[in-house]
């Protein structure tokens, strides 16, 4: 095959554009996509990544690639093809995919990775050197001191020998020694922190050996199969699973990507990871938010250079630069953590079942209730489903009461119920026996509104078109939108009627009736509030793993993957307000969260039991979740997203306009769904815009416009010219979200 004469590049510079050089003849060949490459610009030179060999550039004068830099390309083959993927569904350049692929770090620094001058000497140059060094006396020391040490880094030479860096560099100009950029190579590649509990693998249970099974034959098909959805009740050992097949495909030499919702809430999963690997030798690389920029250009390295053969992360790690992929586990994939909220809005599992296809690598998807779109994709056999019934040693799953609050007596003091009669007794018990309970209420503060019963003014947000929450420990009214906060108000700004009346309840409220109503009761508070400090929620869990707490209450950071096996009471104080919310998937988070959190309790030998407190006891996502029935609540909820439309049955895009004009974001996106209608005439429905749920955010007139589509590409061409390529007004501005999680 001829080498391609022309490359198209898209430059660092972060511009949305890519443009056309020529190679050099010198070069062709040389360069592969992904390559990180010296391109002039303007009067300077700059540095790009090779995406596309055109037969054509797209302009006459292309300018000459000036160099390559580094041997390697920087981005491997499989990432490169997974950007253009992402570039063309999500709506975004190929540019900024490629930029949310390569991290920040690893683009803004030239060479990558810690690198460093390695001094050689040159074989064969006695005579040379005994002639040339006769007057260099200096030098010829140097060189000899070279002769006996072999190669070194440039600094060990300086500071073990004494001679500066310009007597090394006088030795290369003769051509006695020789110069080569390396990269640094970390001395200790030894055990990592954490790496005990090394090789202790149960044996696996009957249902656990069959999916095994059934894994490895799928995988063995060709492209490395179907992904893989495991449907395992909770504490049914799906995590042994993903271990099990993780070992499987090292032992062949390939490497994986484990991606976790929120790497910091999912401490124990990583331990076991680590405690797995470390009877293998096999080096970890944990991606997780915390990184410094330097740790972070560090691990990509580490990953790059195939040092680091297992990456665990949240949703980015799904772009770990690792070749030879063999498998990618997504854990509970149903996480919505998984979307990212930015351009590109890309989902993580679904770019995992992309990235799978492209390199031939096996993808497991594992949830206790996996989202509908999987399922779906498992009902049509896209998917392969493998399933768990079963709890580990036939722990049974706990019995979930639902408490009726409309029944309940409301306290004498004003205010809602908190904490009902059997929930405050199950409490009660739990802590004569010495046993554990979760506390769940998803919403942080302590009131989500202010309101003065006298002239009916609500505390609200200057620049969002929501209430501010009270947050008593800080006595402050905070927005959860924009994060604005004021002094909490002592009496009515309005009327000046003192009586403020708090609706609603957060988790500080939640706090505060646990310890009315249990005295002397240890407990920790888990929202983002209270575990602002580093290592808070670390040590939060330690001392609930020790025993030295009765209860832990919070949001939903209390509902991920922990398993403590004296916790036998969960109780969710309220779910009613997630299931208004105004949004297609509300039943279904709500149903995941309380199978979720409910799978926390029992995990022991000491069966569990839930208690959900609820104004709507007949909805299905609470029926459904008492009785475990993830297939019922998926039947009937699939036949409702059927009957309007909703995904998985088609694909939901949320065109959002976002401006400092009301009445001109309106006509702006009205202006749009108008030219969509005529374009897609008797093939898509184009509905009327409208004002966002929450109609202002940040001072900013949110509209939207909701697009149910059968399928995404074609239109995607039509929609980025409509929508995104028009110059709106300053202050105005477009985002198309395809797949859309986030209705708001
Ligand atoms: P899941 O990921 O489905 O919630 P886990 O993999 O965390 O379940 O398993 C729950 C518990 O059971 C863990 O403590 C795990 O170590 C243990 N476990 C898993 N598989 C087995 C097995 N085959 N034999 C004994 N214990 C097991
Ligand atoms: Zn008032
Ligand atoms: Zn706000």
């Amino acid at each position: 095959m001829p080498f391609s004469e022309f490359v198209r590049v898209a430059p660092e510079l972060g511009l949305d554009r890519l443009f056309d050089y020529r190679i050099p003849e010198g070069l062709r060949g040389n360069i592969r996509l992904g390559q990180r490459l010296r391109v002039p610009w303007g009067r300077r030179e700059i540095l790009a990544y090779a995406v596309e060999f055109p037969r054509q550039p797209e302009v006459e004068n292309v300018r000459d690639v000036a160099a390559v830099a580094g041997e390697r390309p920087l981005i491997p083959p499989g990432l490169c093809q997974l950007a253009r993927w992402m570039g063309d569904y999500y709506a975004c350049d190929l540019a900024a995919a490629l930029r949310t692929i390569l991290p920040g770090p690893v683009r803004s620094h030239e060479g990558g990775g810690k690198v460093a001058w390695w001094i050689s000497p040159v074989a064969g140059k006695k005579d040379l050197a005994a002639k040339v060094l006769q007057t260099a006396r200096v030098q010829a020391k140097a060189w000899a001191f070279l002769q006996d040490r072999g190669g070194a880094w440039l600094n060990v030479l300086v500071r073990e020998s004494g001679f500066g860096t310009a007597v090394w560099k006088a030795l290369v100009d003769r051509g006695l020694a020789e110069r080569s950029e390396r990269r640094l190579v970390k001395d200790e590649e030894g055990p990592e922190e954490g790496w005990t509990d090394a090789g202790k693998k149960p044996e696996l249970g009957e249902e656990q050996a069959a999916a095994m099974e059934a894994w490895e034959q799928e995988r063995k098909k060709e492209g490395g199969g179907r992904p893989v959805l495991l449907e395992g009740v909770t504490g049914s050992g799906k995590t042994e699973i993903y271990l099990r097949a993780l070992e499987a495909v090292l032992a062949e030499g390939k490497n994986a990507v484990v991606l976790v919702p929120e790497i910091s809430l999912t401490p124990q999963t990583v331990a076991r990871f680590r405690g797995r690997l470390a009877g293998q030798r096999v080096r970890l690389c944990v991606l997780h938010s915390a990184q410094t920029v330097a740790e972070r250009r560090e691990s990509w390295h580490e990953i790059r250079e195939g040092r680091a053969r297992v990456v665990i992360g949240a949703r980015s790690a799904l772009f770990a630069p690792l070749e030879h992929l063999g498998l990618i586990v997504v854990d509970e994939e149903h996480d919505g953590g998984y979307k990212q909220g930015e351009s590109p809005r890309y989902h993580a599992r679904d770019l995992a079942v992309v990235r799978g296809r492209i390199e031939g690598a096996s993808v497991i998807l594992g949830s206790a209730t996996p989202s509908l779109e999987s399922a779906h994709n498992a009902d049509r056999d896209r998917y392969l489903r493998v399933r768990l019934r079963k709890r580990v040693d036939g722990a049974k799953l706990p019995k979930v009461h639902i408490v009726d609050l409309r029944k309940e007596e409301r306290p004498k003091a004003g205010g809602p119920v908190m904490l009902s009669g059997v929930l405050r007794q199950a409490l009660e018990e739990r802590r004569k026996k010495a046993e554990q309970s979760l506390l769940l209420l998803n919403r942080r503060g302590y009131a989500p509104s202010v309101q003065c019963p006298h002239c009916g003014r609500v505390e609200e947000c200057e620049r969002c078109a929501v209430p501010m929450t009270y947050h008593r420990s800080v006595g402050r009214m905070k927005c959860h939108f924009c994060d604005a906060e004021r002094p909490a108000p002592a009496v009515c700004p309005e009327c000046q009627s003192p009586q403020l009346k708090f609706t609603g309840a957060g988790t500080e409220r939640l706090e505060e009736a646990v310890l009315e109503a249990l005295p002397g009761i240890r407990w920790t508070r888990m929202d983002s509030d209270s575990m602002k400090a580093r290592g808070a929620h670390g040590k939060a869990l330690a001392a609930f793993r020790e025993g030295r707490t009765d209860i832990l209450l919070g949001t939903q950071m209390i509902a991920k993957g922990l398993h403590f096996p004296r916790v036998t009471c969960v109780g969710v104080v309220g779910v009613d307000a997630a299931l208004n919310l105004p949004d297609f998937r509300a039943s279904e988070r709500v149903f995941q969260l309380l199978v979720q959190v409910a799978g926390r309790a029992g995990r022991g030998e000491i069966p569990g039991e839930v208690f959900v407190q609820t104004y709507t006891p007949f909805h299905p996502a609470i029926q459904f979740a008492r009785h475990h029935d993830v297939d019922g609540f998926r039947e009937q909820e699939l036949e409702y997203r059927r009957a309007h439309g909703y995904p998985p049955f088609r694909r939901a895009i949320l065109v959002s306009f976002s401006g400092t004009s009301e009445a001109q974001t309106s006509a702006s996106i009205r202006h749009v769904a108008e030219r969509l209608r005529g374009l897609w005439k008797g093939k898509v429905e184009v509905p009327e815009p409208c004002a966002a749920p929450i109609a202002r955010v940040e001072g900013k007139f949110r509209f939207q416009l909701f697009l149910l589509v059968d399928k995404v590409p074609e239109l995607m061409a039509d929609l980025k010219r409509e929508a995104l390529a028009p110059k709106w007004p300053a202050g105005m501005r477009a985002t198309i979200d395809v797949d859309a999680q986030d209705l708001l």
